[in-house]
């Protein structure tokens, strides 16, 4: 089996599933990476190579994945006392960390009058707990090797700033981390999978999903946890069709699950056992003005808005979009306010999720020309996720796109895939189809929620 590495303890916060098939699965199995999600490594990759160009340290040589060499390498020259060095290889019993940074610091240890800590080069704007219980890892294989704890660990951030933390206070979380890894170790299949958030960016779907299919699993129910799915197949419900087929009273007394919530599920599991949506009675909600939709694409790494647009009926009943692409950051504000201009009056601007109001309040506050729409913006999630009871997990937009209205919410392509398009000559109309394409949806979702059919069902 492969030995636990640095890139497990990272995984596992996200799904215990995916670290199981990185150690004792068969890779040739995952799905190919997306366009998207090369874009993203690849940024990954120049942040870190740009970083470490001016620090002057080097590899440790070995041959290729000659792990036990390489951290030989390593360690002759920490024992040397370099002032650093790139990708450092460290090595535990059925343990390997691969640091992008140690640095030198004084203060004795195995290795001499000195001793080293850990760093790594990330491309987020903040720092998060999976990355500190990277470094941490890392940190705990160096203080075997020179005999002393570092103190601290560092991440250095997209814009090249060093965060400093303690390492102290994360030795509980990272000990249970590496506990749950080793019970993973012992049992790799014994390790189920569950339909989450995560999956649909996992290149393990391609196992996962037809197993959880096969198996009509209860993660397939929307609203199911990994807690619920345990409870229910304690009291014997172990699949969709059996949870659409209970009763919720005696399941509840059966399982101490709460009455309503348990309706709620037993609602979905119909709904899946249909294939569609079933419709929930519900008040029609009451907004006299005509809406008005608005999408941004961007380039989260460059923190730049790439597309912007405003989608309305015109006064003969048409739908215009009207689209801007700024140039430079000074011109998002000023051309989002111009697209507003364009639509007429004080319509609701319906949009989907936080990106549109992080935007429009970020760019008005940098700007100082509030207020930035706060009482205008609506936000379609929860209220078109609580029209119906849903044939599978709603974890956002996409998903709703799918089952509300029958199509595929990537047909023009990901949103992720904008920054590979903002400057492509193959394709130079990619962004104002896209952006078309999700205003369209946004349109008829809206359409959806208001519908007074939904009145009827119950
Ligand atoms: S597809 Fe989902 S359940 Fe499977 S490994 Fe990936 S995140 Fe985990």
């Amino acid at each position: 089996m492969k030995p636990t590495t640095g890139t497990h303890v990272y995984q596992l916060p996200k799904c215990s599933r995916a670290v199981a098939l990185e150690l004792a699965g068969d890779r040739s199995l995952r799905r190919e990476l997306r366009p998207e999600e090369e874009l993203v490594l690849g940024r990954g990759r120049d942040h870190e190579a740009d970083f470490v160009r001016d620090l002057g340290w080097e590899e440790p040589e070995y041959p290729a994945r000659d792990f036990a060499a390489g951290a030989a390498a390593t360690r002759a020259m920490l024992e040397a006392g370099v002032p650093g060095v790139l990708q450092g290889v460290l090595l535990g019993e059925d343990r390997l960390g691969i640091a992008d940074l140690l640095r030198r610091e004084d203060g004795a240890s195995a290795l001499g009058d000195h001793h080293y800590v850990v760093g790594d080069v990330k491309s987020s704007a903040r720092v998060r707990g999976d990355q500190i219980l990277q470094v941490a890892f890392y940190s705990e294989m160096l203080a075997a090797l020179q005999d002393r704890v570092p103190e601290y660990g560092y991440l250095v951030l997209k814009d090249g700033r060093e965060e400093r933390f303690l390492l102290e206070p994360f030795r509980p979380a990272l000990r249970d981390v590496l506990a749950r890894i080793e019970a993973l170790r012992a049992d790799p299949h014994g390790v189920r999978p569950f339909l989450a958030r995560a999956c649909d960016g996992c290149r393990w779907s391609p196992v996962c999903l037809p197993e959880l299919e096969s198996a009509d699993d209860l993660s397939l129910v929307d609203g199911m946890t990994e807690g619920l799915r345990t409870m229910l197949e304690g009291a014997g419900v172990t699949t969709g069709v059996e949870l659409a087929g209970a009763e919720a009273s005696k399941l509840a007394r059966r399982t101490r699950i709460e009455n309503a919530l348990l309706r709620r599920l037993i609602h979905a599991a119909r709904a899946r056992l249909g294939g569609a949506p079933v419709r929930q009675r519900r008040s029609l909600p009451v907004i006299d003005e005509r809406p008005a939709f608005v999408q941004v694409l961007d380039d989260p790494f460059e923190g730049r808005v790439l597309w912007m647009g405003i989608g309305a009926e015109n006064d003969s009943g048409d739908f215009v979009v009207h689209g801007a692409r700024p140039r430079e950051l000074g011109e998002e504000w000023p051309s989002f306010r111009a697209l507003l201009d364009e639509v007429d009056g004080e319509r609701p601007l319906f949009h989907f999720g936080p990106a549109v109001p992080r935007f429009c309040e970020e760019r008005a506050h940098a700007t100082g020309t509030g207020p930035w729409l706060e009482q205008r913006l609506i936000d379609l999630t929860r209220r078109v996720r609580g029209t119906a009871a849903w044939p599978a997990p709603v974890f956002g937009k996409a998903d709703l796109i799918r089952h509300a209205l029958g199509r595929d919410p990537h047909r023009a392509g990901r949103a992720g895939a904008a920054p590979l398009f903002a400057s492509s000559e193959d394709e130079p109309n990619w962004l104002e189809t896209k952006g078309a394409a999700d205003l369209e949806d946004l349109r008829d979702l809206h359409a959806y929620w208001v519908d007074p059919r939904c009145e009827v069902e119950g």
